[in-house]
């Protein structure tokens, strides 16, 4: 009988604390639900008066006379490199908001990931001129696969943006696209400053950069690679990094050929 109360006793104190818990947990889970909402909203709301911003900065710039004063001029430009700083991190977050919240429509269709890539590295190009960087592009003949085009056209972009800002002046990159018989594949490589082995991980968190005050003159926000993260999971696929400071980085994608995409959970 002893053993049977004691038995008895353990299972309603296990019972009880597992309510009370699931009790404790309803709350925090819907405080976090909250929150993700909230930074939906703030992005989607910020989104109207920086375009505005942005719009009246490029008509002051193009008014003759409107802006005679060269420091005023100058005051003007930093002020439209925040605002394109800001949009850009006001879009990334709405993009993890969505993701986060389940929400998004995605659009999975054939796509033709050379003409994909070879427009990403034209709407490069200009940035990676610039630090005298090479872009270089290797792609097998058919590189026809199934994704959300868009999603990819962001991956690509993504990767490639961070090779061309990561790198010294007169640096490499290689962009090279394979495909094999159940995957297909990205590969960016860089000669750049490369990431510490103890980064490595890391950099897919949100928000996370190496070296801060190194990287933060760069003009990221350290959002980039947990998007990327975000659209490869979408694509059932695997992201990693190989690296090696001072000397580059390769940044691996591999997405499944045959994944039954149309049904994808998130
Ligand atoms: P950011 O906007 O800072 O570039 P990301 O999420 O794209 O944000 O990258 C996170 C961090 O990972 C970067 O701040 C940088 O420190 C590191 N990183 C990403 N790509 C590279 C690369 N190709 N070479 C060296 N470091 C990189």
């Amino acid at each position: 009988l002893l053993l049977g109360l004691a038995v008895l006793f353990a299972g309603v104190a296990i019972l009880i604390s597992y309510m009370m818990s699931k009790k404790a947990m309803e709350p925090i889970s819907a405080a976090f639900n909250r929150q993700k909402e909230f930074v939906g909203d703030a992005s989607h709301e910020l989104r109207t008066p920086l375009s505005v911003m942005l719009s009246s900065i490029d008509a002051m710039e193009m008014t003759d006379g409107a802006i005679e004063d060269p420091f005023a001029g100058k005051l003007l430009k930093n002020m439209k490199l925040e605002v394109k700083r800001m949009t850009g991190l006001v879009s990334d977050l709405l993009v993890l908001a969505r993701a986060d919240s389940g929400t998004v429509n995605r659009s999975y269709e054939s796509i033709d990931l050379y003409v994909e890539a070879r427009n990403v590295i034209e709407s490069l190009m200009p940035h990676a001129e610039a630090n005298h960087i090479a872009l270089h592009f290797h792609a097998q003949d058919d590189m026809n696969v199934t994704g959300d085009r868009e999603r990819i056209k962001q991956l690509l972009y993504i990767l490639l943006d961070n090779a061309v800002k990561y790198s010294p002046d007169g640096g490499h990159v290689a962009l090279t696209l394979s495909k094999e018989e159940r995957e297909w594949r990205i590969s960016v490589k860089d000669e750049g400053i490369g990431i510490h082995p103890d980064e490595q991980a890391r950099i897919f968190d949100r928000f996370y950069r190496s070296d801060k005050s190194r990287t933060r003159a760069l003009g990221g926000h350290g959002l980039g690679l947990s998007i990327a993260k975000w659209i490869v999971d979408i694509h059932k696929g695997t992201i990693s990094v190989e690296s090696e400071l001072n000397k580059g980085s390769i940044f691996t994608v591999n997405i499944p050929l045959d994944q039954a995409v149309s049904k994808a959970r998130k």
